[in-house]
């Protein structure tokens, strides 16, 4: 065995790296960017060397530096990871060339499968089923236009040097064919430098199947059965499984063996995955799958695998990399269980989904699950690199079980002030059709309005809040809260200000809702409070009969009063437009108006205060 590794790599995969070299007692090396000075891929590791500038270009993918840093800190080994220089097979050769020990497939076997069109040429001659489409070297636009007719609507147009979901174009109709092509072209050419293309048949119903291998120097290959990937938006994965639910033996059997020969057909040596394109219009059929493309690397949801395999794949590379042989063989190979693995990502899910950066402030990641991170509360999240924050991992003996436990997990994941994906991982989770299995890589576009979080606290979360800003003397009273029952005749209201909105809501807590600071979590949400300006925020039935609250979530069309206007009981003051009705909230006595939050256009949540009216003496 290796004594020593140098992970060119940062954040959670080289924390996940450290973590079965530290079980081996192999010696660890990190690298840094400046922007990762303190990560805690630095912190772990036992040695960490500087190599450049916060930008990828400037550190994490200058290969001379890597192995240079290898090399002066007597690192034996490099382990690459996934992403940046993991699937280069100039970097591979150069690792090599300079007396290390590279953790991956032989170079060779990088570049047969580099290239799409390249790889599934060398499919299609080892026999293993690919997805019909052209792979030509002609590239002109009328050519490729012919090829595509001739393959039949929709086409998928895909850069050969591709990844990452990036240089792909559905095209649905030959009319929209030359622009989709040049836009295709222009995202490959500055993406990978590259911008030939192949084509293939856009199937329907797509699921994403993959299987693993793996390969040792000793000529054998074994799989490690099949994941689902199937949940992706716009073709990147958010949520991963093993196995792949409707999976019969036969079927899996099949897939399993194409991939076994895929592999032994570029003689591959470590960890691989070979990704098919399954048409599940009528389940999993093994004559409906068909290869994709090979990642020659650890991929980044094979903590499911491992889970249900009860393997460490890292420990495997290294061994495989030491020399040695598969630790297993095929027949001692199982599947037990289920696993789930859901991709925390620092994004704003009602915001598009752009990514959210700065200091992880609040960061409590959940118990009960596997977690893989590599941050820690305090760190920061920069625009350097990728947004995830962590990879929530759940195992259950059954399928239902391990949602279950994903989506509880995500609901307990606490981040302020960046935003998450959390509740939105827990929304996909929990969705009838996700749990029953019915799944396709269309399945978020689909239901992306149910999948999505309200930005807006729910009124639970509004009452834990208020309960919890209750003065210490009133908290008193209100001490438990157990016996406690509402009297509407002397109900209190406490105002609570989420995020520049006013509301006064009864004092509630929640089992649900974790209160903390004046942070409220729930759901994998959260929103910051505080408790009003004035010192008279609990208020008694009479003084909150003043308070013009909106009743339901809607838009403020009209304001008919101003500050300080005197005004007689049943007056008309503010016009609310919600569910396409107006709705006009009245003066409920004589008196004036006191404080008026309410302005034209204003959109407002339910409960939200719009006016104060104080009661003629
Ligand atoms: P995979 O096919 O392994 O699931 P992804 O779809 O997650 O890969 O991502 C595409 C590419 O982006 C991969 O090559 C991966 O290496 C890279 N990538 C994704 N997440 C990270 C990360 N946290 N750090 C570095 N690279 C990443
Ligand atoms: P990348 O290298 O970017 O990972 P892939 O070829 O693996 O590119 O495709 C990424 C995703 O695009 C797949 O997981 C799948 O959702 C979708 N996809 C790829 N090929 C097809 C196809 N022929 N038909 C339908 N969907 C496809
Ligand atoms: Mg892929």
């Amino acid at each position: 065995m290796l004594s020593s590794v140098l992970i060119a790599n940062r954040g959670e995969i080289a924390c996940r790296i450290i973590r079965t070299a530290r079980r081996l007692r192999i010696r660890t090396v990190s690298v840094y960017s400046d922007a990762d000075r303190d990560a805690l891929h630095v912190r772990q590791a036992d040695d960490a060397v500087h190599i450049g500038g916060s930008q990828v270009r400037e550190s994490y993918l200058r290969g001379d530096r890597i192995i240079e840093a290898a090399l002066s800190s007597g690192a034996e080994a490099i382990h690459p990871g996934y992403g940046f220089l993991s699937e280069n097979a100039e970097f591979a050769e150069q690792v090599v060339d300079a007396g290390l020990i590279w953790i991956g497939p032989r170079p060779e076997s990088i570049r047969a499968m580099g290239l799409k069109d390249a790889a599934k040429a060398r499919m299609i001659a080892a026999n293993v089923p690919v997805t019909p489409g052209y792979l030509g070297a002609v590239q002109d636009a009328t050519r490729l236009r012919f090829e595509a007719e001739a393959i039949g609507f929709p086409v998928l147009i895909k850069a050969v040097a591709g990844g990452g979901g990036k240089g792909m174009r559905r095209v649905d109709d030959p009319g929209s064919f030359d622009e989709l092509l040049d836009s295709c072209k222009r995202e490959a050419r500055s993406s990978f430098g590259d911008d030939r293309v192949l084509i293939e048949k856009y199937i329907l119903s797509p699921r994403h199947i993959e299987v693993q291998v793996f390969g040792d120097s000793h000529g054998n290959v074994v799989h490690l059965f099949e994941r689902d990937c199937s949940l992706q938006r716009r073709h990147q994965k958010v949520i991963e499984e093993a196995p792949a639910p409707g999976m019969d033996e036969a079927t899996r059997a099949a897939v399993c063996a194409a991939a076994v020969k895929a592999a032994e057909a570029v003689a591959y040596v470590g960890a691989g995955t070979i990704e098919f394109i399954a048409d599940a219009s009528e389940g999993l059929r093994a004559d409906r799958i068909w290869f994709m493309e090979m990642n020659t690397r650890l991929q980044v949801e094979h903590p499911v695998t491992e889970a249900i395999t009860g393997q460490d794949l890292v420990e495997w590379q290294l061994r495989v990399a030491s020399g040695e042989p598969l630790p297993l063989r095929q027949d001692e190979l199982a599947i037990s269980g289920w696993a789930m693995e859901g991709r925390l990502y620092a994004e704003n899910p009602s915001n598009g989904f752009l990514p959210s950066i700065g200091k992880l402030e609040h960061l409590e990641l959940p118990e009960g699950v596997r977690v893989d991170t590599g941050v820690v509360q305090g760190a920061e999240v920069t625009p350097f690199y990728d947004p995830m924050i962590a990879k929530l991992i759940a195992w259950a003996p059954s399928r239902a079980e391990a949602a279950a436990k994903l989506a509880a997990a995500a609901a307990s994941s606490r981040v302020w002030p960046v935003r998450t994906n959390a509740a939105f991982l827990r929304a996909a989770a929990l969705h009838g059709e996700f749990v029953d299995g019915r799944i396709d890589t269309g399945f978020i576009e689909r239901h992306l309005t149910e999948l999505v979080p309200d930005i807006d606290p729910p009124m639970k979360v509004l009452q834990a809040a208020a309960a919890a800003i209750l003065p210490s003397g009133r908290a008193g009273a209100w001490g438990g809260m157990s016996g406690f029952r509402m009297n509407s005749a002397t109900e209190t209201r406490v105002q609570v200000e989420f995020s520049g909105s006013t509301y006064l809501v009864e004092p509630r807590p929640s089992a649900d809702v974790h209160i903390e600071d004046s942070l409220a979590f729930d759901g994998g949400q959260a929103w910051h409070f505080t408790p009003p300006r004035s010192d008279s925020f609990v208020q008694g039935a009479g003084v909150s009969d003043g308070a013009l609250l909106s009743p339901m979530p809607g838009r403020v069309i009209g304001v008919l009063v101003a500050s300080g206007e005197v005004v007689a009981k049943g007056q008309r003051l503010i016009v609310l437009e919600a569910m396409k009705m107006e709705q006009t909230l009245t003066a409920p006595f004589d008196g004036t108006v006191g404080e008026l939050r309410a302005v034209e256009g204003m959109q407002v949540v339910e409960g939200a205060l719009l006016a104060q009216i104080r009661e003629k003496e």
